[in-house]
């Protein structure tokens, strides 16, 4: 959970309630929503500031890419109306859309490409699953992958591990670090590529091709905050700050976030890391999933002088529950279309409650209840696996399973992160346990290993 608000998921803490962007508001509701708003708290906003390349601009969220509708002409008749009706209300669309932006009809769906220009893509169903076309993906479902043996039963699987955030000299400016005392600092960044360099040789060993999407604590993105200035200047006067401040006056500065310096380290280290982050999956790594690597944490107020607690739990979340303000945005609504259709779902659900199955048998950690159901949606079997719209989980274009065990805060991990990474046990708090990286690790090679050996064909 966030330092400041009640944003209980790590990805998104610094903007209530989430990452997304909400459109500029142009009628009274959305001025009395956004009067609201910034009562509240500060919010990036979605920009059309981009440069406009025809005369009808795309509607997109923040650093956004231009849809390319075409590209959904590969997938005709691929998927059942029943099967496309069951994943936009289950999965995807679970707080509901405006009828313009989707229209499922018996035979065809129609999804708007632009309000502005009233343009819109039909997409022609399959009659039957028999009939239907194969799906166009450069990833492998575990069905498809050939027959393993029971000591490699990840054999050809290819992996790209994320650790989450960026750590080092990275991590105050990322707010994911806390100090108490004179013990060593808390990095999230740090300690999720820890547990990364720990579960590549266990997977390899079981016969996956591992692949880092991040292996230091440098960012992928070249860009810097800096070159963000000027387009955090143009969000928060477009958010109703006419003359924003330069520089954060200090940690506790309640107007950081309407500063130009806290809205372009933003840019950087979030919008602009992870879009360079799904570059490199999408067009080099094409592996047949991501594992994006957290720990969670709960508001801990000053970094230097945090608050410990004694809650410790554990989540899982995958793509899906977009929100009606995230369906407006052209490009977001393109993605969550072209992600259904790639069938990333039926793949990374069942994955995600059988690595939540034995993360939670191998942690004993119960399974975080969101306080509010406003962005997320529970689903799958296991009562940890949330659908949440995440950048990382809508950009990844394979199957996306989002680990956020552990509150980093809580007495116990915390206790567990201070010892450090140690083989085999010892008594931690009073009890025998594994490091608590270990035990991170070791808990989702056993998850993997269940749904690929559960799934795939078996040789001898
Ligand atoms: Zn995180």
């Amino acid at each position: 959970m966030t330092n400041a608000e009640l944003v209980p998921n790590d990805e998104d803490r610094r903007l209530a309630p989430r990452h997304s962007c909400f459109v500029i508001p142009s009628s009274r509701a959305q001025v009395a929503r956004r009067r609201v708003i910034r009562a509240s708290s500060f919010l990036l906003v979605s920009l059309s500031i981009f440069p406009v390349r025809s005369h009808v601009a795309d509607n997109l969220g923040i650093l956004g890419t231009h849809p390319k509708w075409a590209v959904l002409e590969k997938y005709q008749e691929t998927i059942t109306h029943d099967d496309f009706a069951r994943l936009i209300q289950s999965v995807y669309c679970t707080h509901g859309f405006a009828p313009d932006l989707i229209e499922i009809n018996e035979e065809t769906a129609r999804i708007l490409i632009n309000r502005q220009s009233q343009k819109s893509f039909t997409l022609r169903f399959a009659k039957n699953d028999g009939a239907s076309n194969p799906v166009p993906r450069l990833w492998r479902p575990a069905k498809s992958l050939p027959s393993a043996k029971l000591e490699k039963p990840l054999s050809g699987l290819r992996i790209a591990l994320d650790p989450g955030h960026l750590g080092g000299k990275w991590a105050k400016m990322e707010e994911r670090w806390f100090q108490v005392g004179n013990s060593a600092a808390v990095e999230e960044g740090d300690l999720t590529l820890r547990v990364a360099r720990l579960l590549a040789p266990r997977l390899r060993k079981l016969g996956a091709k591992v692949l880092f999407v991040r292996n230091s604590s440098e960012p992928i993105t070249p860009k810097r905050p800096d070159d963000f200035r000027e387009l955090a200047r143009k969000i928060l006067i477009k958010n109703g700050v006419p003359h924003p401040r330069v520089d954060v006056l200090d940690a506790s500065d309640p107007e950081k976030e309407q500063t130009i310096r806290w809205q372009s380290e933003i840019l950087f280290y979030r919008y602009s890391e992870i879009r360079r982050r799904a570059a490199l999956v999408n067009f080099k790594l094409h592996p047949d999933l991501v594992l994006c690597l957290h720990f969670n944490a709960e508001s801990w107020g000053d970094p230097n002088k945090p608050t410990l607690i004694d809650t410790n739990h554990m989540h899982l979340l995958v793509n899906g529950s977009y929100l009606q303000d995230e369906l407006e945005l052209d490009d977001e609504r393109f993605e969550m279309i072209r992600r259904l259709l790639s069938r990333a779902s039926d793949e990374e659900l069942p994955l995600a409650d059988a690595i939540a199955d034995a993360m939670a048998r191998e942690t004993g950690l119960p399974p975080y209840e969101y306080p509010t159901a406003n962005s997320t949606t529970k689903v799958g079997t296991s009562g940890y696996v949330y659908a949440r719209n995440l950048l990382a989980t809508r950009l990844y274009r394979c199957p996306v399973v989002y680990c956020e065990p552990y509150v980093m805060n809580s007495n116990d991990a915390f206790a567990r992160i201070q010892v450090g990474d140690y083989q085999g046990m010892r008594n931690v708090n009073g009890v025998q346990r594994k490091s608590i990286f270990r035990e991170y690790a070791d808990s989702v090679a056993d998850g993997l290993v269940e749904y690929y050996w559960g799934t795939r064909g078996k040789g001898d």
